[in-house]
C-alpha cells in the first residue's frame, strides 16, 4: 500500500506515544526522518530515546500514534516484515559461526544458497574482507561492531537503526568507527537512525538531529542550527557551553532587537529570539564562550563600534594548550565563561583584572526567560 503523496522511504512517526502504566516515556512525537538521511536521536539516559527506536522497529508497541516507511503504515507489522534492521551495543555475533557465516546467516535463514558473492560485497564494504574466516572473539571490538553492521545490512533493509552501536568501545576506537558508520551510510545511501547520549558523536555523524529531554523532541535540526541557534536553554546547555544573561527587550528595529542588561545594551538579531520579545518582556540571552573576545578595560576605545559588550572582573583562569579559559564575572552575569584564543597572551589579563568581553551580535541568541520557571 503505497501513498501517492509519501512514495519515498521516509520514515514517519505521527502521534507516536509510550506510556507504561502512569508514566509516559514518550509524550506524543511527530517526526520525519527523510531517505537517505543519517538520522540522531540525542539524550540523557531515560530521555526516551531506545523506546521511540524500538517503536520503529516493531520491538515495542505504541501507545497511540502509527509509524509509517515509504508511505506504508507498519504499525501492526511485527519487526520482521518491517524493512528494517537493528544494530545494538551488544553485537550479539554468533560465537561459533565465522565472520563470513555471521554475515551470511540472515541470506541463509531467507533459504538462499548462493551468498558468496554478497557476502563479499558486504564485507569489502566495512572493509573485513580479510577477516572473513576469523571468529568474533579473534576481531576487536570495533572490527565485531562492523560485522554487526554488515550482518544488519545483508538483508537491504530500507532504514537502519543503531541503538548506541558503539557504546562499548574506548573513545579512540568510538571516534574512528564514528566515521566509519558514516562512511558506510554514504556509500549504502539509505537511513540511518542513530540513538546516542553523546553530542559530539551525533554532530559528528548526523545530518539531522533530534535532541529529546522528558520523552519529548526539544528541537530538531542541523548539527550547526542546534548549536548556533538553540531555542531552549536544556539545548543550549546539552550541546556545549553557554553563556546567559537576563535581559529586558527596550526596542525593536530593522530586524533587531535591542535589550538592556545591566546598565548597557544588546543587539539580538530578531531571528535568532525564540522568546516573545515584546517590548519590556524578559529574554534570556545566550552566547557561545568561544565566539566572546576579552579586552583589557584599558584597551576598551579600540574595541570596534557595533559589538555586543559588557564589563567584568577576571575571576580564575586556565590555560589548556591552544586558547586560554577565563572565568568572568560580570554584573550581568556572574561566572561568565569566555574561552579566548589568545595567541599572544595579554599578560596583564590575570585574576583581578578589569576587562570589557564583546561579540559580535550575530552570534547572540535569545530565550524565553519564563521557559523554565514552571
Ligand atoms: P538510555 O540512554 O539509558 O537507554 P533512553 O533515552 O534510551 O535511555 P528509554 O530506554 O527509552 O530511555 O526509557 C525511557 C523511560 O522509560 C525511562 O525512564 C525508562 O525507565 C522507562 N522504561 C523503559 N522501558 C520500560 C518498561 N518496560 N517498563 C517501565 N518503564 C520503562
Amino acid at each position: 500500500m503505497t501513498n501517492q503523496t509519501d512514495p519515498t522511504g521516509d520514515v514517519r512517526l505521527t502521534g507516536i506515544a509510550k506510556t507504561y502504566g502512569a508514566f509516559t516515556a514518550v509524550h506524543p512525537l511527530d517526526l520525519t526522518v527523510p531517505q537517505g538521511s543519517f538520522f540522531a536521536l540525542l539524550g540523557a539516559s531515560g530521555c526516551g530515546k531506545t523506546t521511540t527506536l524500538r517503536m520503529i522497529a516493531g520491538l515495542e508497541e505504541p501507545s497511540s500514534g502509527t509509524v509509517s516507511l515509504g508511505g506504508q503504515d507498519v504499525t501492526a507489522l511485527p519487526p520482521y516484515k518491517r524493512p528494517v534492521n537493528t544494530v545494538f551495543q551488544s553485537y550479539a555475533l554468533f560465537p561459533h559461526l565465522d565472520i563470513f557465516e555471521n554475515v551470511a546467516f540472515g541470506l541463509r535463514r531467507r533459504g538462499l544458497r548462493s551468498v558468496k558473492k554478497q557476502v563479499e560485497e558486504m564485507l569489502d564494504l566495512v572493509q573485513l574482507g580479510e577477516q572473513a574466516r576469523k571468529k568474533p572473539h579473534q576481531l576487536s571490538g570495533g572490527q565485531q561492531q562492523r560485522v554487526a553492521v554488515a550482518r544488519a545490512l545483508i538483508n537491504h533493509p530500507k532504514v537502519l537503526l543503531l541503538d548506541e552501536p558503539l557504546g562499548a568501545l574506548d573513545l579512540k576506537l568510538r571516534r574512528q568507527m564514528q566515521l566509519e558508520l558514516k562512511r558506510i551510510q554514504t556509500e549504502v545511501g539509505i537511513t540511518f537512525i542513530h540513538v546516542t547520549h553523546d553530542q559530539e558523536e551525533a554532530m559528528t555523524m548526523a545530518d539531522t538531529v533530534a535532541v529529546m529531554n522528558a520523552g519529548r523532541v526539544e528541537q530538531l535540526g542541523s548539527p550547526a542550527d542546534l548549536y548556533e541557534n538553540p531555542r531552549t536553554t536544556f539545548v543550549a546547555n546539552f550541546l556545549g557551553t553557554s553563556n546567559f544573561i537576563e535581559a529586558e527587550v527596550d526596542s525593536k528595529t530593522g530586524g533587531e532587537i535591542v535589550l538592556k542588561a545591566g546598565g548597557g545594551k544588546l543587539v539580538l538579531p530578531e531571528a535568532r529570539c525564540s522568546a516573545p520579545a515584546a517590548t519590556g518582556g524578559k529574554v534570556l540571552v545566550g552566547v557561545r564562550p568561544e565566539k566572546i573576545s576579552l579586552t583589557h578595560a584599558d584597551d576598551a576605545g579600540e574595541i570596534p563600534e557595533g559589538r555586543n559588550r559588557i564589563t567584568g572582573k577576571i575571576a580564575d583562569s586556565s590555560f589548556i594548550g591552544v586558547s586560554t579559559q577565563y572565568v568572568v564575572d560580570s554584573p550581568v552575569c556572574s561566572d561568565f565563561e569566555v574561552y579566548a584564543q589568545n595567541i599572544d597572551r595579554d599578560p596583564r589579563l590575570v585574576p583581578g583584572a578589569e576587562v570589557v568581553l564583546h561579540w559580535n551580535p550575530a552570534h547572540t541568541f535569545g530565550l524565553d526567560a519564563a521557559q523554565d520557571a514552571d
